[in-house]
């Protein structure tokens, strides 16, 4: 094989591998993103469930005050029942004490539903609080994993961008450029083998001359459909 062309495929070959460890490094802000975002979403299930028992404790507090009300209402309205001579009034009063009766054993029934739940509340927190440890560890773990792995990726990169350059120096410098050009304009590899007769590139069938100048390896041949540089395996 042409001198030139071994050197042109060990160039591509770490060219390739500074391509996927860009786009594996360009993944890193978005996985180190999703990982904050688990975080933030289970510290948050945690919030709302305290929050959730806090308000449980603000309604039962009330409800609890509700009653006293009631109560004093009913111990003032006795008060006057006794102190009436009227019985009219004496009436009144009493339906206005057996309305605050009512009143509070709805009150009741609605504390004690608050407090069911109270109840639920708590249970949830607290699995809810055992998972979030959890996630936390496992995402200070994965969080840990991703920083030493971009750091690696990281030196990977300068050591391979050195490499290239050591290589690119000792290649001629208009073989360069094409080889630059057709690396960036074809995505995939500038220098292709060429496979019984059949660019590997285009998968085009090259003429019989340009397969036998490329078996020949005396030059740069390249293929007349893609452009790519084309060598003999
Ligand atoms: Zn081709």
């Amino acid at each position: 094989m042409h001198s030139e062309l071994e050197q042109l495929l060990i160039l591509q070959d770490r060219q390739q591998k500074i391509r996927q460890i860009q786009a594996e490094i360009e993944t890193v802000p978005l996985r180190r993103k999703n990982l904050e975002a688990q975080l933030a979403a289970s510290e948050s299930a945690v919030d709302t469930l305290k929050q959730k028992a806090r308000q449980i404790e603000v309604d039962r507090k009330k409800l609890e005050l509700d009653v006293g009300t009631r109560t004093e209402g009913i111990s003032r309205f006795k008060t006057q029942q006794y102190q009436t001579r009227k019985n009219d009034e004496f009436q009144a009063l009493g339906h206005e004490i057996e309305r605050y009766e009512n009143e509070i054993r709805k009150i009741e029934d609605d504390e004690l539903e608050l407090m069911v739940e109270a109840d639920k509340v708590k249970a949830d927190l607290s699995a809810e609080e055992k998972k979030a440890s959890g996630v936390k560890e496992s995402i200070a773990r994965q969080t840990a994993d991703l920083d030493e792995k971009s750091k690696a990726l990281q030196s990977r990169l300068e050591e391979l961008t050195k490499e290239r350059a050591e290589l690119s120096s000792k290649i001629d410098e208009d073989l360069l450029g094409l080889f630059e050009r057709l690396f960036k304009s074809k995505g995939d590899a500038a220098v292709v083998a060429i496979e019984h007769g059949v660019c590997t590139g285009c998968h085009m069938k090259v003429t019989s001359a340009t397969a036998a100048s490329v078996r020949a390896g005396k030059e740069i041949v390249s293929c007349e459909n893609c452009g790519r540089i084309l060598y003999d395996q």
